[in-house]
């Protein structure tokens, strides 16, 4: 066990409720997280030397589940939605009393202080106390990690308090079930009881920054991941989950920035993170180099498994969950921008996994367009494959990010018009989905193809080329592309039977303008004309 260091805020937690022992680690290095993971039979290394562990029965976020507390701060404030689910405040004291109680039993707990916002504006002082030293280790990995000095004043502002072991009483606990991740404005506290996924708690501090960054700070926080190219130019990639926002911030010819939650200040993007958490299924060292070479001491992988009798981790395997990831600080890729904060971007892109086979592989969107696609949040994922139904599933999710974003999205879609209005930037629209049909018919177009694609729009090569505009969805698409098949460009010529592919579309747009229905009394007829047109 390890000794508490000089900076041990023992008052501090048992003002927190938690009854103080030898119980508590502080601070504790990666490797003796690892050690601790090892020694507690909750992890093995893989033979590159990361920690493998098997997060229990959730194997992703459980939105259902996530609450956040109804008072005199969120009432009038949050947009209440089957994301932003109000509790009483009488049952966050149930629940962080049955937390605290629990991390006071156990034998040992791990305490971590580390910050959010790498734009020293922003900064947020957090303090995570675990139950399990490998989510410990995900807290040093994706959170900023404070240097020594900062660590001798430190006054965390927000705590959360993690117990996958504990099983919620529902009735007392005012939950849907066993489970449970409630978020406190007034109390700043995030409490996540019954459920091993690390990923409640980046997105639990995710969901508290997209409320206050743009209500106190006029800062637009974004659901996207960011690089910047050698002449000081920042690209945003935006996109739901799968869409490629890990995959494609990592660019070996372009600094990282980060590869998932960015604020936008008047004169900064900065990443609210200090580590990436990528995805793993089907990972190859050939196609994902930098992602793959991150998998080494001190990474923590979730969910994989082995090739039997070896400990070479098969990433084609997705029998534990098709949702298996690796967390790493950011500076396990090569080019990673420290402090990670660059200027306003030139570009921006759209990612959509479109698996109808629809959307154009890359096209440019005029300003207005960029607010109705930024609006719809569309992707499409692929519905039930291990059922053999191959039907793929549309889903929009407001601003990209709608299980994330607590106030309405309009604002945070106000934000974004008037700061493209206000400078000189590029959106695109890059579909990472299908091409020459839907799922089933078709293929997921090639990684090598996309990169090229965004290469030629980052180095200005696209703004020469000659474009034709898309009939349903209006975008502008380009005819040529350096390393790219030409017939890939548009989406129509890809497809065997062009007729099915006019039907497909038009299904396609008519979804667009149904979800887009719900917005129609607000938004300016300007953006509503931007939206997809029906030819029959
Ligand atoms: P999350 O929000 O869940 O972190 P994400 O947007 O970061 O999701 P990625 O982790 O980048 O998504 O996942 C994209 C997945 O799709 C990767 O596994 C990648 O290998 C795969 N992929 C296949 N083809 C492409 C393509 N053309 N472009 C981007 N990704 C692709
Ligand atoms: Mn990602």
């Amino acid at each position: 066990m390890s000794v508490p260091t000089i900076f041990f805020p023992g008052d501090q937690l048992i003002s927190m409720g938690l009854k103080l022992s030898d119980q508590v680690h502080y601070q504790s290095e990666p490797e003796e997280l690892v050690e601790d993971t090892l020694r507690l039979d909750q992890g093995i290394l893989n033979d590159t030397g990361a920690l493998v562990i098997e997060t229990g029965e959730f194997t992703g976020r459980s939105p259902k589940d996530k609450f956040i507390v109804q008072d005199e701060i969120s009432e009038g404030a949050v947009h209440w939605n089957e994301f932003n689910l109000p509790i009483h405040e009488e049952y966050f004291f149930a629940v962080k009393k049955q937390i605290t109680d629990y991390l006071s039993e156990r034998p040992e707990i791990w305490v971590r202080d580390a910050f959010a916002c790498a734009d020293p504006r922003y900064r947020m002082a957090i303090r995570v106390v675990n139950e399990h030293p490998a989510i410990n280790l995900f807290a040093y990995n994706m959170f900023i990690r404070p240097t020594e000095e900062e660590l001798e004043n430190f006054e965390p502002e927000w705590t959360i308090l993690s117990a996958p072991g504990l099983k919620l009483d529902p009735v007392v606990s005012g939950t849907r079930q066993h489970n449970a991740a409630i978020i406190s404005f007034k109390y700043k506290t995030v409490l996540i009881a019954g459920t091993g996924y690390t990923g409640e708690t980046k997105k639990g501090i995710f969901t508290v920054l997209n409320f206050i960054l743009p209500k106190d700070h006029n800062v637009l926080s974004m659901h996207c991941s960011a690089n910047m190219g050698e002449q000081g130019d920042t690209a945003l990639f935006f996109g739901l989950s799968g869409t490629g926002k890990t995959t494609l911030s990592a660019d070996p010819a372009r600094r990282l920035i980060g590869d998932d939650e960015h604020g936008w200040s008047d004169t900064t993007i900065f990443n609210f993170e200090g580590g990436c958490y990528a995805k793993c299924i089907n990972l190859s060292e050939e196609k994902e180099p930098q992602i793959f070479s991150a998998i080494r001491p001190g990474a923590l992988v979730e969910n994989t498994r082995f090739y039997p009798g070896t400990r070479t981790i098969n990433f084609d395997d997705g029998s534990i969950t098709e949702n298996t990831r690796v967390s790493y600080p950011l500076d396990y890729i090569s080019n990673a921008l420290e402090p990670s904060v660059g200027p306003a971007p030139k570009n921006i892109f759209f990612l959509t996994c479109d698996a109808y086979g629809v959307l154009p592989p890359i096209s440019r969107l005029s300003p207005e367009q960029a607010m109705y696609q930024f609006i719809s949040g569309y992707t499409a994922k692929v519905a039930g494959t291990e059922a053999g139904v191959t039907e793929p599933k549309a889903t929009f999710s407001a601003c990209f990010g709608a299980p994330f974003i607590p106030l309405h999205p309009a604002l945070y879609a106000e934000m974004l018009g008037e700061k493209l209005r206000s400078g000189e930037v590029n959106v695109w629209m890059v579909n990472t989905g299908w091409t020459g049909g839907p799922y089933g018919i078709g293929n997921r177009i090639k990684l090598g193809y996309t990169r090229a694609m965004i290469s030629a729009a980052l180095d200005g090569s696209l703004d020469a080329v000659e474009t034709v505009v898309h009939p349903v969805f209006g975008m502008k698409m380009p005819v040529r592309c350096a390393g790219v098949p030409s017939e890939l460009l548009d989406p129509r010529k890809t497809w065997a039977d062009p007729a099915a592919y006019d039907e497909k579309a038009e299904e396609l747009a008519k979804r667009f303008i149904n979800n887009f229905k719900k917005y129609e009394a607000g938004t300016p007829a300007s953006i509503l004309a931007a939206g997809p047109k029906l030819r029959f």
